[in-house]
Order: C-alpha cells, then sequence, then structure tokens
C-alpha cells in the first residue's frame, strides 16, 4: 500500500483483519498531513457533493479575496485546468441529486464502522457523537443552509433549529455571537493524532510492516499486472497495489498512464491549548471555519487553497481563521503562540466531490482510494473495508459504481 494517511491506516486495519499481509510504504514519518490536521469529523451532515451548482458563483466571488475561505491559485497547469472543467459540468442539479444518497451511505457505514472499532477496543481513541451545529449570523447564510436541512431530513437525518439562547443553555462557557444554528445530531467528532498515533502503533504490534521515509518513484508492470515498486531506497515485489497517496495519488498514476483529475486543496489549522469553554463542534458558516473541542485543546480549522501541492504558509489565510472565531466567540483571546505553530494539510479534491475507491480496467491487481476532499477523515474506515472486501473478493457492503476511478 502506498500511503499511511488515514486511508492508508485504515485499509491496513481491515486488510490485516481478513488475513492478508500488509505492507505500508509512506514518503514520510507519519505524523503531518491532511490525516493529521483536519477537524475530526465524521461529516453524515456533509450530503451535498463539493461540486454544486452555486458553488461557481461563490468561489469566483472569493476569488478575489485575500482573505476568503477558498482560492484558486491561476497558473498555467494542465491538470488544473481539467479539473476545473469536469469541476464546472458537474455543478449540476442532477449530480448533486444522484450523489447525495451514495455519500451519505458512505458516510453512515464509516460512523459505524468508527463506533464499532471503539466499541472493540483494540487501541484506544477519542470520539463523541455529538452532532455538528452548523452556526449562522445572517439571514442569507440561514436560507441556504435551510435548503440543505430540507435535504437532509429527506433522506431521514435528524436536524433540529436552535436558537442562540438555547445553544447558551447546552454551552454555557462559550457565549457564541450568532442568530442561531442547525443541530445535525447524525454527526460526531474526534482527536485525529490519537486515532493515527494508537491505530499505527495497533497495526505495527499485529504484524503489519511500515516502510517510511521511502518515496515511491515508480510502479514497475508486467502487461496488465503490477510487479513491484521502487522507493528511493528499495525495491518491492507485491501481489495487489492499493495507493492511498492522497493529494500525490494522481502523480502515481500518471506513470501508469492514468490521468487523473485531482487536485490538492490546502487547508490550515490552529490549535488553542487553553480551556476554551467550548463543547459543541461547530462550521461557522458565513467565515467556513470549523471548531472542534478535542482531547485536551480546542481545533480551529479552514480554508480550501488550489494553490498545487506544497505546504507554504499563507498568514493572511491563517488570520482570517482566528479572527473568525474571535467574531463568532467574543470571549475568546488567541495567544501569540498560537499563530506560531500553525499547520497545514493537502485534501485531495476530486471533481465530483465523491471519492475515487476502486479497480481500473487496465491493471488486475492495482486499487485506488483517494479523492476524499473534505471527507477523508470521515470515510477513511469505510474505504478501508470496501477495498479490503474488493481485494479478498467479497460482496462489497455498498456498491462502488459511484466512486469508480474511472468517472
Ligand atoms: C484543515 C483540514 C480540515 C479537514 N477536516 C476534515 C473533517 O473534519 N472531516 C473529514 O472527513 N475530513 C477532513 N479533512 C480532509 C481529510 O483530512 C483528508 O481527506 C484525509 O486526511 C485524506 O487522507 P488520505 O489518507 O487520503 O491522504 P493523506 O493523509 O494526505 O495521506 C497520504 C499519504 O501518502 C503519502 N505519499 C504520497 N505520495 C507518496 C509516494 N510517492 N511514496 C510514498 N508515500 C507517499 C504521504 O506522505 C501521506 O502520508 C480536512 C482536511 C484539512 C486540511
Amino acid at each position: 500500500m502506498i500511503g499511511g494517511g488515514v486511508v492508508g491506516l485504515c485499509t491496513a486495519y481491515y486488510l490485516h483483519q481478513e488475513g492478508h499481509q500488509v505492507t505500508v510504504i509512506d514518503k514520510g514519518k507519519l505524523g503531518t498531513g491532511a490525516s493529521y490536521v483536519n477537524a475530526g469529523y465524521l461529516t453524515p451532515s456533509h450530503v451535498i457533493p463539493m461540486a454544486a451548482p452555486g458553488m461557481l458563483a461563490k468561489g469566483f466571488r472569493w476569488m478575489f479575496n485575500s482573505s476568503s475561505p477558498f482560492y484558486i491559485k491561476p497558473r498555467l497547469d494542465g491538470d488544473l485546468f481539467r479539473w476545473g472543467l469536469k469541476f464546472i459540468k458537474s455543478c449540476t442539479h442532477a449530480h448533486v441529486q444522484q450523489s447525495m444518497q451514495a455519500i451519505l451511505d458512505i458516510n453512515i457505514l464509516s460512523k459505524q464502522l468508527y463506533l464499532e472499532m471503539q466499541k472493540k477496543g483494540a487501541f484506544d481513541f477519542h470520539l463523541e457523537t455529538k452532532g455538528l451545529l452548523m452556526a449562522y449570523k445572517t439571514t442569507e447564510a440561514e436560507k441556504e443552509e435551510a435548503e440543505v436541512v430540507s435535504k437532509a431530513q429527506d433522506l431521514g437525518l435528524t436536524v433540529n433549529q436552535l436558537s442562540r439562547e438555547e445553544i447558551l443553555k447546552m454551552q454555557p462557557e462559550a457565549p457564541m455571537d450568532i442568530a442561531g444554528a442547525f443541530w445535525y445530531e447524525s454527526d460526531a467528532h474526534s482527536t485525529p493524532e490519537l486515532f493515527m498515533k494508537n491505530l499505527l502503533a495497533y497495526l505495527e504490534k499485529e504484524g503489519v510492516e511500515f516502510i517510511l521515509e521511502n518515496e515511491v518513484k515508480q510502479i514497475k508492470t508486467k502487461g496488465s499486472i503490477i510487479q513491484s515498486i521502487q522507493t528511493t531506497q528499495q525495491e518491492i515485489a507485491l501481489d495487489e497495489l492499493v495507493i492511498a497517496a492522497g493529494a500525490w495519488s494522481a502523480t502515481l498514476l500518471r506513470s501508469l498512464g492514468i490521468r487523473l483529475t485531482l487536485q490538492a486543496g490546502k487547508g490550515y489549522r490552529l490549535n488553542l491549548n487553553q480551556p476554551s469553554g467550548i463543547n459543541l463542534p461547530a462550521i461557522l458558516i458565513e467565515s467556513k471555519v470549523a471548531v472542534t473541542p478535542m482531547k485536551g485543546f480546542t481545533r480551529f480549522g479552514g480554508t480550501m487553497e488550489l494553490s498545487g501541492i506544497n505546504h507554504t504558509i499563507n498568514k493572511k489565510r491563517v488570520n482570517a481563521i482566528a479572527e473568525a472565531a474571535k467574531n463568532y466567540y467574543p470571549h475568546l483571546s488567541i495567544p501569540e503562540e498560537v499563530y506560531t505553530h500553525v499547520n497545514c494539510g493537502l485534501r485531495p479534491i476530486s471533481h465530483d466531490g465523491l471519492p475515487y475507491i476502486g479497480r481500473y480496467p487496465q491493471f488486475s491487481n492495482l486499487v485506488l482510494a483517494a479523492g476524499h476532499a473534505m471527507m477523508g477523515w470521515s470515510l477513511g474506515p469505510a474505504t478501508g473495508k470496501l477495498v479490503s472486501e474488493l481485494i479478498s473478493q467479497q460482496q462489497p457492503t455498498l456498491s462502488l459504481t459511484p466512486f469508480a476511478p474511472e468517472r
């Protein structure tokens, strides 16, 4: 398996459970990147794919504001251009209608699997099922979210509208300056670093092999069979190859003559280590900032910056996240050290807002598990289980058709 992010580790977990001998290869040491800096949400609420009507107009408006939550760096890049064209084509009502059930089903499956893992107790992690607040200040944001709520309710999710006073009763030590919020009871939240660290230790103890600080440079094939991979340090033979390399997956596939439409979407996180009084996870709708009460600290995360594969920190966007936090929680003070310890990660963004999970017809022993965008944390376990079922030639728990890599 190439990639030891949440998708790679969860896939290793389920493959190992099925009795496969698994090796995870990663170019890093594990401990940084999207799977560590994310907001930790499990998101049955996110039924609307990222590619949806309205996104184009919004994205265009935001692009001219240097502290906005969404940014595409203009550049001459054929892959970005192809991704953009396919993204625009996917921003339709028909696409939203077609995708919602599949997105919900895989999110619900994944949440069940997280809860199963927690109940099993093979490794320790933090997971709370307190739902998610979508908090708004303006009538415009309330109206926009009400449309999503109506779709979510049609699909069977429980969503309640709460007043500012009701929220204050639930979270008395962190008064919010908002008009109200929609409360999606379906959602849950966790602390990514704890899950990743303890799952890694558990897999190592169970005999899964980890080859770290080895970048895969070449994938060697014979006809339709992948035979081995060449890293910076060694050649490794294999029976099955899973590419779970997040935002880097397109680069790896290109060497096989496969063009995957995928872009890196950078996001930032700030950790506040002092008590904040915040006990409810919330998305601050107007600023698109995610707030999560994690184990021992509060995390603020946001922005979607399509500027290629790089980890450059844009201070303006980081400041915008902190300002939004103070604007919605006026009691908060954010010390200087929070800004100096800011970190970022790259979301792997497919063109239509759905992940890529499945095989390619050209190769009999290649599986792709990537492109989870804003839902990769949520969908780690479900992806791992579906990949394991595919490799073990079992009936998949969910249809893989909506996630077919060659769509
Ligand atoms: C700020 C922020 C907030 C987020 N919040 C949420 C959230 O609340 N809920 C949610 O569901 N999702 C969230 N996400 C998205 C989620 O974090 C990602 O979708 C997810 O982590 C992707 O996981 P992955 O395993 O596919 O990729 P990654 O975690 O990026 O892992 C890929 C791994 O592949 C390795 N790799 C790449 N190329 C090679 C190579 N050639 N050789 C060897 N190794 C290689 C990399 O080193 C890396 O370790 C958020 C993301 C960000 C940035």
